[in-house]
């Protein structure tokens, strides 16, 4: 089977009823990200970085996968598919993708705040502030904030390296790294991209672009991909 890999932002979950953050002027359900989603954040205030998370989590598991979630579960009868995702929700495991890089974290993870190795699962919506783990100190979400490493990075890049079809969804591709996957891709493979608003990059004269919604957009390229696979 050929591979194909695919980089998902959050504009694949937006018919899920997920917002994006860049389409909504640069704020995040109406907060900075610097207020909510970076170290120094958790830092200054714990609390409403937890109350930040627990209300994603809360919409994430009201939200349902949709067609393009669906689409790309699809297609593993056809290829062997690697979904690199950006995504902190659930939805392409829950549409039935079986094989997804979380490039940026979980919301359904929580992590120890000071050893990174100590991970455990969310159940429900919420975390709170006195939940500790093994080491005694407070759970984090494992979200990799503005400003941290990303730990899958290398290995998302080993995926995109042998990919034989390569394909973005829903992506601003303004944040780094994940944006750079794109160059680590063989330069001879299919690549396609669908996004309403096809980004300004560099790469772009490399690909298909289609400026389409995600789910109708991956419904048009899929007797395409079925017939290059
Ligand atoms: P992004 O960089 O992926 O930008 C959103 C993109 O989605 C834009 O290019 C927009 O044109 C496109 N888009 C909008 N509606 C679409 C649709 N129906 N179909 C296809 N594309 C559509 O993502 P971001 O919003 O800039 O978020 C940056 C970071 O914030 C992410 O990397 C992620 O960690 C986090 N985030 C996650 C979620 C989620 O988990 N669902 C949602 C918002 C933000």
């Amino acid at each position: 089977m050929k591979k194909l890999v695919v980089l998902t932002g959050a504009g694949i979950s937006a018919e899920s009823g997920i917002p994006t953050f860049r389409d909504a002027g640069g704020l995040w359900e109406g907060y900075r990200v610097e207020d909510v989603a970076t170290p120094e954040a958790w830092q200054r205030n714990p609390a409403l970085v937890l109350d930040f998370y627990n209300q994603r989590r809360k919409r994430a598991l009201q939200a349902e996968p949709n067609q393009g979630h669906r689409i790309l579960a699809e297609l593993e009868a056809y290829y062997d598919v690697t979904v690199v995702t950006q995504n902190v929700d659930n939805l392409h495991e829950r549409a039935g993708s079986s094989h997804v890089i979380h490039l940026h974290g979980s919301l359904f993870e929580a992590r120890s705040s000071v050893d990174e190795s100590l991970i455990y699962p969310v159940n429900g919506w919420e975390m709170k502030l006195g939940e500790t783990c093994a080491k005694g100190s407070q759970l984090r979400p494992n979200i990799v904030w503005f400003g941290e490493p990303v730990p899958r990075m290398e290995e998302a890049i080993a995926y995109a390296a042998k990919a034989d079809v390569f394909l973005v969804v829903g992506t601003s591709l303004v944040v780094y790294p994940a944006a750079s996957l794109l160059y680590y891709t063989r330069h001879n493979i299919p690549r396609f991209l669908i996004d309403p608003n096809i980004p300004d990059t560099p790469a772009m004269p490399h690909f298909t672009c289609i400026a389409d919604k995600a789910s109708s957009g991956l419904a048009r390229i899929k007797p395409r991909l079925i017939e290059i696979a």
